[in-house]
């Protein structure tokens, strides 16, 4: 996968930034969620190593993890009322998904990208 220009990119970093996990430079996105059937700067096959709503599962782990210990928390603390609780953590969770699912779903594809490589 390494080309004239030096090693690969970072699965990581690309998938981060939704870049394409061959060159780094082309959109891996088309849309929010929807990866692009090829790289529109070197022409990798994309679509083929979409990783589906795998990436849901660990923003579903990782939000988790972090609100139900946060909610205790401010529970102990100040004691709101419950519908204090549900309206502020339904906007973390929302805003969390937000931020993170595009993200995590950008490191899969290019981790996929990685190692199953290109036309697998
Ligand atoms: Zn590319």
């Amino acid at each position: 996968m390494s080309d004239a220009f030096g090693p690969p990119p970072s699965p990581f970093v690309t998938g981060l930034r939704g870049r394409c996990p061959q060159c780094g430079v082309g959109r891996l996105f088309d849309g929010y969620l929807s990866v692009r059937e090829i790289c529109e700067s070197c022409g990798a096959a994309l679509s083929e190593h979409d990783t589906g709503d795998g990436p849901a599962v660990f923003v579903i782990f990782i939000l988790g993890a972090a609100v139900v210990p946060l909610a205790l928390a401010v529970e102990a603390a100040f004691g709101p009322p419950m519908w204090l609780h549900a309206v502020l953590w339904s906007a973390v969770i929302l805003g969390g998904t937000l931020a993170l699912l595009r993200r995590l779903k950008g490191v899969m594809v290019a981790l996929h990208y990685r190692h199953r490589g290109p036309g697998s």
